[in-house]
């Protein structure tokens, strides 16, 4: 059965009419405006309608502060970092560094030392699996999920190359909950690794991270956790979890472009080999030979977004200030309105009903494709997205081709999840 819920009754949205006036009272008391009003983007207009931004899953968008960070830093701060004794390269190191120091214990990490920045989960996942992966041997087997990002299947593939290695693959349940009764039984003696998302980008399901990873531990097995969807919008402490990796991208919560990082627990980044190699990942190098620098800089070669990563500190007091609690109470609330609300829009089919799930609403509307409804959505301002979303094995598992996601951030309003309903009744009135 696949994990889609379908509309079953015709109509009449009035009740949720009712429902959205309470929730207005509640954006206000939450003071979405201010807010909101740190982000000029959401003043745009698309084709000549207010912007509805609903993409928050593939990039969210960015407050003035951390706009402002890189204009200052490329206007007064702009040297290389660890270049020695100037002025400026000393400051914009400690820029750098700050925001390490302040990302570890963010997630609650033992040390700076076990923050790499990277380009973003894509490279952090990467990293991992080249590097770790030079303990695997032919024949050990991974088990990752059925609604893992590409993000999260193609390096394992690509390790391939180098020896032969086996995925083993959680499936999941009507709801898009995974079947951790087939995760329990995947675990066998040449199972060396686990890597599985903390949120599905598509079926927004939160998985039982806790619960994977100390199964995982109890047979002697690390785990990464693909953290993209899940440390924009909930706490995330990587020692409760007791993660051994945990991978993330700035521009998903509300930062700058071209940054991400890895966690890894000492004890493997210190056995692991350097990712790339080059300028800054070295201690001494000779023809003959070369030694590492310490941790965190072995894995990070060459020069960082060192712009990139003093503006992250900026979207860190953007999210320390509007709070996690209030985040999610707020995207929990927009989740649960507009479900309900499509729910009553006839040929609605939404994938992905689990019981802990995250601000993400992928769906299609009786026959119509999903490049359709979104171009129509668009017609309305209304910013979606479509396609497999790099999921095209859950795609497969779905037996679809591709949905219409519409995903939240802190920053949206009731007001346009009934804009957005509202358009849907149209799209879905023209495609009957
Ligand atoms: N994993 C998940 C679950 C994602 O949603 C994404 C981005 N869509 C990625 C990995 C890849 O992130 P990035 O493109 O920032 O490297």
């Amino acid at each position: 059965m696949p994990p889609s819920s379908t509309a079953s009754k015709k109509g009449n949205n009035e009740a949720g009419r009712h429902q959205s006036a309470l929730l207005y009272i509640a954006d206000l008391i939450m003071d979405l405006t201010k807010i909101r009003e740190q982000f000029p983007i959401l003043e745009r207009k698309i084709k000549g309608k207010d912007l509805i931004y609903l993409d928050n899953t593939a990039t969210s968008q960015t407050p003035m502060r951390v706009v402002e960070a890189i204009e200052r830093m490329y206007t007064t701060t702009k040297a290389n970092v660890h270049r020695g004794v100037s002025s400026i390269s000393q400051e914009a190191t400690d820029l750098q560094e700050a925001t390490r120091r302040r990302v570890a214990q963010w997630i609650n990490a033992s040390s700076e030392q076990e923050i790499i920045f990277t380009r973003g989960t894509t490279e952090s996942i990467n990293l991992v699996a080249s590097s770790f992966g030079d303990f695997l041997e032919n024949g050990d087997e991974i088990i990752l999920t059925v609604m893992e990002h590409h993000a999260n299947i193609v390096p394992w593939q690509l390790l391939g190359r180098r020896k032969r290695i086996i995925l083993r693959v959680v499936p999941v349940n009507g709801r898009g909950e995974l079947d951790m009764n087939a995760y329990r039984s995947l675990f066998n003696e040449r199972t060396k690794l686990v890597s599985v998302c903390h949120v599905s980008n598509v079926l927004g399901t939160v998985n039982p991270i806790k619960e994977m990873i100390a199964t995982a531990h109890a047979n002697g097995v690390p785990v990464l956790i693909d953290g993209a969807q899940a440390v924009p919008h909930m706490k995330v402490d990587v020692r409760e979890l007791d993660a051994d990796f945990y991978a993330f991208s700035a521009h998903k919560m509300y930062g700058p472009t071209g940054i991400g990082v890895l966690y890894g627990k000492k004890k493997w980044l210190e056995m692991m080999p350097p990712y790339q190699g080059g300028g800054e990942m070295i201690a001494n190098v000779s023809f003959e030979h070369t030694t590492y620098a310490e941790l965190p800089f072995k894995f990070e070669a060459g020069t960082p977004d060192f712009v990139g990563i003093a503006a992250l500190d900026k979207a860190l007091d953007f999210i320390e200030e509007t709070g996690y609690d209030n985040i999610e109470a707020h995207e929990h609330k927009l989740l649960t309105y507009t479900t309900e609300r499509m729910m009553q829009i006839p040929g609605m089919r939404i994938f992905g009903t689990a019981a802990d799930k995250s601000a993400v609403i992928s769906f299609l509307i009786g026959k119509g494709h999903h490049y359709d409804i979104g171009m129509l959505l668009d017609t309305q301002g209304i910013e979606v997205r479509t396609g497999h979303h790099c999921a095209q094995p859950l795609m497969h598992a779905l037996g679809i081709e591709g949905t219409v996601r519409a995903s939240f951030a802190v920053y949206n309003t009731i007001e346009e999840a009934d804009k957005f309903i509202a358009a849907l009744e149209r799209v879905a009135a023209m495609l009957e």
